[in-house]
């Protein structure tokens, strides 16, 4: 079942999210539900907080295999990259953002085993996004203040639930309405 992503001014995606405790078939259903929910708004990563659930959990898909990432931590960071960013809950808004260029993240997958991954390019900056969202942290969070400013309209609109994409693709907009 596809679930609502929530956008940018909803509360749940400032809170810090809670660890996961159990594996269970209620997890499991809602991480079927997040892939549902992520390949539908065409997303590489979708966070647990995206869609109201304050747990700390995300999917990466950047296009080689779906990733599940349970009470995932960064272990280690090198490098320094800017690339643009974009994320499901702030419809149309790409910036650049500054971030490590290569992570080694620790998680535990569904079937309950820990796994280390080594990343770098898409998957290392999808990583980072997506655990900052566990945290409360947004993208903007991460550009400069100034830049933040002349963001301001567009912020109120997408807190108004409005999309920033240009109309041709008024369908997807409808759809998360
Ligand atoms: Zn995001």
């Amino acid at each position: 079942m596809k679930r609502r992503i929530l956008h940018y001014g909803e509360e749940p995606l400032r809170q810090e999210s809670k660890p996961v405790t159990t594996i269970d078939d209620d997890l499991r259903a809602l991480v079927k539900d997040m892939f549902e929910t992520m390949y539908q708004a065409h997303g590489v990563g979708l966070a647990a907080p995206q869609v109201g659930v304050n747990l700390r959990l995300f999917l990466i898909d950047t296009g080689n295999a779906p990733m599940v990432f349970i009470n995932p931590e960064i272990v280690k960071t090198s490098g320094k990259e800017i690339c643009e960013e974009g994320c499901l809950s702030f419809p149309g808004l790409r910036e650049k953002v500054e971030r490590p260029a290569r992570v080694i993240a620790r998680a535990t997958d569904l079937e309950g085993k820990e796994f280390e991954v080594q990343a770098d390019g898409l998957l290392a900056r999808a990583i980072q996004h997506e655990l900052d969202h566990l945290d409360g942290v947004l993208f903007i969070d991460r550009i400069s203040k100034a830049r933040r400013i002349q963001l301001k309209r567009d912020l109120e609109r997408i807190a108004a639930g409005e999309s920033l994409e240009p109309d041709d693709d008024a369908d997807q907009a409808d759809e998360e309405a």
